[in-house]
């Protein structure tokens, strides 16, 4: 039996056969043929926990991949959810893992170190949202400074809410096109980076104001290396870029708490750029484009139902001050 063009279309789409026609035609290798493969990039997305509009990590992920998908050419971005995949061909073929998930003890990858640790010696790029930058101290916390440059550590990072002020962003590929912005979340602080910085390039620095020191010291609250720290008016870091030979880069963004925030667009193009750049991709010159997202947007996908007194006009109010240039 003879393939015509006209059968192949069934199973084929126009482009497909295209360039599968052009394979054909001009001896191609398979290497060209991969070469023009989407670079995958999937996010794993923890289970719900705080309630509406909070760690809102399955609504996160969902938001941030579609504005890859949409205006970043050749990505695949894939949400899975539910924390860690039980089936490990899930990671095959990704150029970067985003986790954002509630972490410490409970972390989606504590149990799964040496699956991610071999993927970042591979070069896969791994970025942690909000609570999934805090592991334990010790394994985890060893390997987040290897993937990443810092974690959250207990009885020495900080978790208030705070106004930061981004007055000044450095020179980064994940800097282009954001800011200066200013967004209240749940910014922890005072991380533990990789001794002398070394590899790691802030992204967003702020200072700390003096009421972030209000709670006594406990495992999340405080302590006397933070308070000495705030009171000297040092720069806190709470997004940072990590690049160290023999690994995939690395990136760790403390904010997230509050999933409005997303609405904010340097807050979003700073996590974009970030991605992309985890992924190994270029950055464009002023960043990932992504439009605005509605209240309607926001809602979509989170793990609770919204509470009979919620108030879209005041999201919006925020959305319409955050934007307005
Ligand atoms: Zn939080």
């Amino acid at each position: 039996m003879r393939f015509t063009p006209a059968m192949f279309q069934t199973k084929l789409t126009r482009a497909a056969l295209a360039s599968l026609l052009a394979l054909v035609a001009f001896g191609s290798t398979a290497a060209q043929l991969f070469a023009a493969e989407k670079t995958k990039i999937v996010f794993v997305a923890g289970r719900r926990s705080h309630g509406y509009g909070s760690h809102e990590h399955k609504a996160g992920c969902m938001l941030l991949a579609k504005a890859l998908n949409d205006n970043v050419p050749n990505i695949n971005a894939v949400v899975l959810t539910e924390g860690w995949p039980k089936d490990p061909k899930a990671l095959d073929g990704a150029k970067a893992v985003v986790m954002y998930g509630d972490g410490g003890g409970r972390h989606m990858v504590n149990r799964h170190l040496k699956q991610l640790d071999e993927l970042s010696k591979k070069g896969v790029g791994v970025a942690c949202f909000h609570y999934a930058v805090e592991v334990p101290k010790g394994a985890s916390g060893k390997a987040f400074l290897d993937w990443i440059g810092g974690y959250f550590e207990t009885h020495w990072s900080v978790n208030p809410h705070w106004t930061a002020e981004f007055k000044a962003l450095p020179k980064h590929p994940i800097s282009q096109g954001v800011g200066p912005f200013a967004v209240n979340d749940e910014w922890y602080f005072h991380m533990r980076f990789r001794e002398g910085m070394k590899g790691v390039t802030p992204i967003l620095s702020a200072k700390a104001p003096a009421s972030t020191m209000r709670r006594r010291n406990g495992p999340h609250s405080g302590n006397e290396a933070v308070r000495k720290a705030v009171a000297a008016g040092t720069p806190q870091h709470v997004a940072w870029a990590s690049e160290t030979e023999g690994r995939g880069r690395g990136f760790g963004f403390t904010g997230g708490h509050n999933h409005w925030n997303w609405g904010s667009d340097d807050f979003r193009k700073t996590a974009l750029n970030a991605i992309v750049w985890v992924a190994g991709l270029d950055v464009p010159k002023e960043g990932v484009p992504s439009k605005t997202p509605t209240v309607a947007e926001l809602q979509a996908n989170q793990d609770y139902n919204a509470p009979k007194n919620f108030k879209g006009e005041n999201i919006q109010k925020k959305i319409d001050a955050w934007n307005k240039k």
